[in-house]
This record gives structure tokens, sequence and C-alpha cells, in this order.
């Protein structure tokens, strides 16, 4: 209606804002300063949006010009702080949506999460940065003047942070933004010029576009003897960080760029910064966070790369530029070998994009390789994105070598974690296959009945609790030609690996049941479980334990099975179930001497023992608990 887009609206904020500014106002930050950084890399990012869309639309640059600067301007007696941008600028709508809602993909969903306990949820926070809302840490009052670029009315956006703000039209806002902060008391130190100074190059001085502190109305500066009007004042270099010579930066100055590019807060846990020169040239500059990004599991998997051309930012949406399992990894990309005017949907399918990805995906492998060697560190970047990296052992076929080189896993034998290398250089002699088991928990799967076998003879198990590890683990073929295969499926590989103490059961072989009497048992226990499983065999993996259940050679894994049911995805699979059975364990052994009830009932508690073990639930658990009743009362006589 334009009656209300005339008049002065008022607004109430999305309720994970008021939370947010809440949390912001009262206990965030003890560092207050960076409100400023975040509102000039905002202005940074308005300016290049603006840059873009006026490579297709030039007129856009008609009112207001295409020398874009971000102004600084203090005002002691209205206590204002003003940090204006001549970038793109926001509409009504857009007001709305970017500084009244969190429109970010999983802040709102991770905002809702919040505890409500200060402490930790500032911890959380503080994560990810609050952006524009950091303002109210410094002012309780905020104006945004706004014009879109290409839009005849201006806008006026005021809050004071409590719960609601008022939009109206404005006839003195140019075109992009200006934020005035209504400063705080105590909060008057940033009206200080050499403060400002100071906070710009040490946050912002990596900002390509001009910041600039203009001089207070009427302000005088002495030169010699005489006084003449102060000048602005530029307060940054005011050159793309990543053009220039590596030499010539700083870790600090690395470190702010990081902090802008990438939305983040932590220190980078590596930064890679070359020019590639050859057929396509470009210069990459690229981090990974040493701290996992609150939105590393999104499902949309999103890269955080940025896309440059001569050092115009196209955009940070391009699917191509970096593969889903590096979607941590936070950058820029610049290339003078991309036309600067085709559409993103037509840059997406361009073969020099694809050729950098390439380039850019084989120096992250390589430089990830070289801190391999520093066990600790590395250990430190797999606790965080070990989990995402494997998702590249599933998609990306071409350089799964290499990224089984960089995998690392729990173990059976080693505590911490253990790379292929060192799994396959502990190999026993006759063993031919890697073995792993899935779960979701390490712990518990190292008890599992399922490497009683392998920890007998000291041979070593993969444990992967990933849910991802479900989907390589199947189809990854093989690792210096030596081939993964679970537990489940090596029943009879044992005899044939040398080592460990086998001969400590020795005791039990003395008498061992008949191969009659083993086969008379199998069909019997087949015949009393019926459709419970698929199949009963003997197994050499068991030591302690009577049976276990494992699933079918052929079938997916127990553990899958279970992962697909919690999506809603198992509908009617038929998972092929297999007892397998200790044939030397004395519970078995007595098993094969009874009939009739006795028989069954005993089956279907040890099948049920099994189930618990795999983690599934009991089939009937009233059954279950009436048999484990009876036979308690039998046995405490
Ligand atoms: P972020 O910058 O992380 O997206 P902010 O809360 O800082 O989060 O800003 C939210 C959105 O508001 C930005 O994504 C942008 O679309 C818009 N915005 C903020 N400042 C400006 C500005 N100076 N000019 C134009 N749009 C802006």
């Amino acid at each position: 209606m334009t009656e209300t887009n005339t008049a002065e609206q008022n607004l109430q904020f999305q309720a994970e804002v008021a939370k947010l500014l809440d949390i912001v106002v009262h206990s965030l930050y003890s560092n207050t300063e960076i409100f400023l950084r975040e509102l000039i890399s905002n202005a940074s990012d308005a300016c290049d949006k603006l840059r873009y869309g006026a490579i297709t639309d030039p007129k856009l640059l008609d009112d207001g010009g295409s020398a874009f600067e971000i102004h600084l301007s203090i005002d002691k007696t209205a206590n204002t702080l003003t940090i204006a941008d001549n970038g793109i600028g926001m509409t009504r709508d857009e007001l709305i949506a970017n500084l009244g809602t969190i429109a970010k993909s999983g802040t709102s969903e991770f905002m809702k999460s919040l505890s409500g306990d200060k402490a930790k949820d500032v911890s959380l926070i503080g994560q990810f940065g609050v952006g524009f809302y950091s303002s109210f840490m410094v002012a309780d009052k905020v104006d945004v003047f706004t014009r879109k670029a290409g839009e005849a009315q201006g806008l006026r956006w005021s809050s004071d942070g409590k719960g609601s703000f008022t939009i109206a039209q404005d006839d003195t806002a140019t075109r992009g933004a200006k934020i005035v902060l209504h400063m705080k008391k105590d909060a008057e130190e940033f009206l200080d010029k050499f403060r400002l100074r100071n906070i710009v190059k040490t946050y912002s001085d990596h900002i390509a576009v001009p910041v600039i502190l203009d001089p207070a109305p009427g302000e005088k500066v002495k030169d010699g003897d005489t006084e003449k009007d102060a000048s602005p004042e530029t307060l940054n270099s005011a050159s793309a960080l990543w053009m220039r010579p590596k030499s010539e930066i700083t870790p600090e100055q690395y470190k702010e760029f990081y902090h802008h590019v990438g939305h983040a807060f932590d220190e980078p846990w590596h930064t890679l910064h070359f020019k590639a020169e050859g057929a396509i040239e470009y210069t990459a500059l690229m981090f990974i966070p040493s701290t996992k990004p609150f939105d590393l599991f999104n499902p949309d998997r999103k890269n955080n790369i940025k896309l440059y051309v001569n050092r115009v930012f196209i955009s940070d949406q391009l699917e191509g530029l970096m593969p889903r399992y590096l979607r941590f990894v936070r950058g820029v990309v610049d290339s003078s070998d991309l036309p600067l005017n085709i559409s993103r949907e037509m840059l997406q399918d361009n073969p020099v994009l694809r050729k950098i990805q390439g380039g850019l995906v084989k120096r992250l492998l390589k430089d990830l390789k070289d801190r391999a060697g520093n066990a600790d560190e590395y250990n430190k970047f797999w606790d965080v994105f070990g989990p995402v990296m494997k998702e590249g052992l599933y998609e990306d076929f071409e350089r799964r070598d290499e990224l089984l080189d960089l995998a690392r896993f729990r173990s059976s034998l080693h505590d911490g974690w253990v790379s292929l290398k060192d799994y396959v250089g502990r190999m026993k002699e006759g063993q031919d296959f890697i073995y792993t088991i899935t779960g979701e928990d390490a712990a518990l799967l190292k008890n599992s009945p399922q490497l009683e076998g392998f920890m007998a003879k000291g041979i070593e198990v993969l444990l992967l609790t990933d849910p991802i590890d479900e989907f390589w683990s199947s189809s990854i073929g093989a690792y210096d030609k030596k081939s993964f295969k679970t537990v489940a499926m090596a029943g009879d590989d044992l005899s044939k690996i040398k080592g460990g103490d086998t001969d400590e059961k020795k005791e039990e072989d003395k008498s061992p049941a008949s191969e009659q009497a083993i086969k008379d048992l199998i069909e019997n226990l087949k015949k009393s479980l019926g459709t419970a499983v698929t199949d009963v065999r003997t197994t050499e993996k068991l030591k302690g334990s009577p049976v276990c259940l494992v699933a079918d050679t052929a079938g997916m894994s127990l553990h899958m099975a279970r992962m697909l049911k919690q999506h809603g995805e198992a509908g009617n699979l038929a998972i092929r179930k297999v007892l397998e059975i200790n044939a030397k364990h004395a519970l078995i052994k007595r098993l094969m001497v009874l009939s009739g009830t006795a028989f069954d009932d005993a089956a279907a508690l040890l099948l049920d023992q099994a189930r618990i073990i795999e983690g599934e639930p009991v089939a009937d658990p009233v059954a279950f608990a009436k048999r484990l009743s009876a036979m308690l009362e039998k046995a405490l006589v």
C-alpha cells in the first residue's frame, strides 16, 4: 500500500534479532571497537555490489559517480559518529529483511537454539559475529539513511535496538548508505580522530575502497604559523590486499582480511596466498579457519570463496569455484582471464572457472600435505574439518588417493589419529585388507564383540564414526593396493593372518564340537529364529562373546540402515541380518544339546543380546523380559 509506504512505519524485530540485540547490548565482547570494522566491511561490500551491477547497467552510477568511497565523520556536539558509503544502498524491503531479521542461512536456527545462558551464548555468537547489529554495542540509537542505486526515493531506518525500528521516507538520503551512530555515554572515546585512525589501520587497512576521515565543519589545522582548513584524510591503504606482494603483508593484516572476507573471528589455521601464471592467470588468497564454522553442516554446503575479475567483485555464490568438501575454505580469487560482462549463471559453467578450481584444490591439498608433517598441528585441523574432507572420498574420485593420504582415523589399537600409511605399515603377515568397523561411538566400537578376534591377534581395525564413513568406505576401493573391508565381512580372514595369541584359547579347543554338531545347530537356529535373520554362520571373529549380528556381505551395514531410518529414508528397505556364532564358546556348545522351548528361548535371548550390542532395538521387549526372567529363575536356584 502506498499509504503506509509514505508514512513512518513501525516494525518489530524478528524474535531472534531481539534476542541477539539483547545479548549484543548487555554482554557481548570486551572490545567494542569491532563495530567499526563491521560497518566498514558492510560499506565495502555495498560498493563491490554496485560496481558489479554497473557492469551491465552503467546508469546506476549516474547519480553518485563511480569513485567509491567510505566516509567517517565525527560530530562532537551531536555526539554522533557517521559511516557513509556510496554503494548499492537498500530498498524498503531490503531494509526490513537485512536490518530486521537474520537472513543468513543457518543463523536463525542457530539463534533459536541458544539456551538463554548468557555466558555460553556469548561465546557461541562470537563465532559468527553480529555484523550491523554490533552498532548497538556503542550506540543507543542508530539511523540509517539510504537510497538504493537507481531509485529516486531515499529512506531512513531508525532504532534504539529495543525490540522495534521505524522506516520512513527521507529526501536527504543520497546513493548508498549512511549510518549515524548516536554514541552511548561510555563510548564517546570513538569520537576521537586518533582512536578512529588507529582502529581503521588495525582492522580495515585491507579494505580496497578508501576510508576517508572527514574534518569537522570549520575544523582548522596549524600549518607553520598560519591556520588553514583541515582536509579529508584517507586512513587505509585502499588497495586490494591480495594483489600486494606477500612480503609486504603482515600476519596481522592477513588475519584482519580473513575476518573481513570470511566473516570469521578466529585465527586462520592456514593462509595460502599465491599467483598462478601460465595459460590462466589468477591470484588467490585463501584461509582455512581454526574453529568450526557454525554453518559447516548446512544442507546447502555452499562454498565461501569470493570471485573477483580484475578487482571487481563478481560473486560469492559460484558453486564451481570450490568443491563442497572444501567449503570451509574462505578467501578470494581474482582473475583477469574471465569475462566481466557475462552473467553469474553463465560463469558457473565456464571452462576457465573449472580450471581455476582445479588449481585451487591442487594448491590446497599440497599445503595440507605439507602441514600433515606436523602431526599435532594437523590433527587440530582434522578434528574440525575431517568429517567434511571425507565427503571428498566419496565425491572426488580423481583425487581419491591424495585425500586418502590426508585422512586420519580412530583406531582399535592406538589413541589419537592414525593415517592409512601408519596402518598399512603395521599390517600383519597374511593380512590383505584394511579392516574397518562403523558405528556411532569409537569407545563403544572398541568393545564390540566383532573386534574380539582382531584384538586377540593384535590386528588393527579403523573405527569409523562419522555418518559419511558409511558412504565412502563401501565404494573407495583400495589404498596402496590394500582394499577396505568391514569386520562384518571378515569372519574367515583371521585364520590366515599370523600373530597374536590364539593359542591362549586352546583350552576350549580340546573338545571342539564336531562339524556335524555345528551344522545341526545352525539348521536348528535358522528354524527357531525364522525370518528374524537371513542367515546363521560360524565366525572366527568372536572370542569372549557367543554371538554377534552383522549385515550380509552384499547388504548395507546395520549402522547405515539405522542412519537412513533416522532420516526417514529406510522405507521398506530389506536389510539382511546374519547371526554369527562362536562355535568354540561354551554357551554355544551347550546350546547344541538343548531342544524344544529351552532351545528356542535360548536362541531368542542370544539374538536379542546381539541386537542390543549392535544398537538395534529388541524386537519384542516384553517377550525378551519374560524369557530373561525365566532363565534367571532357573540360574539362581
Ligand atoms: P552480513 O554483513 O554478515 O551479511 P550484517 O548484519 O552486517 O550481516 O548486514 C546484513 C545485510 O545488510 C548485509 O548482508 C547487506 O545486504 C545489508 N547491508 C548492511 N550494510 C549495508 C550498507 N552499508 N549498504 C548496503 N547494504 C548493507
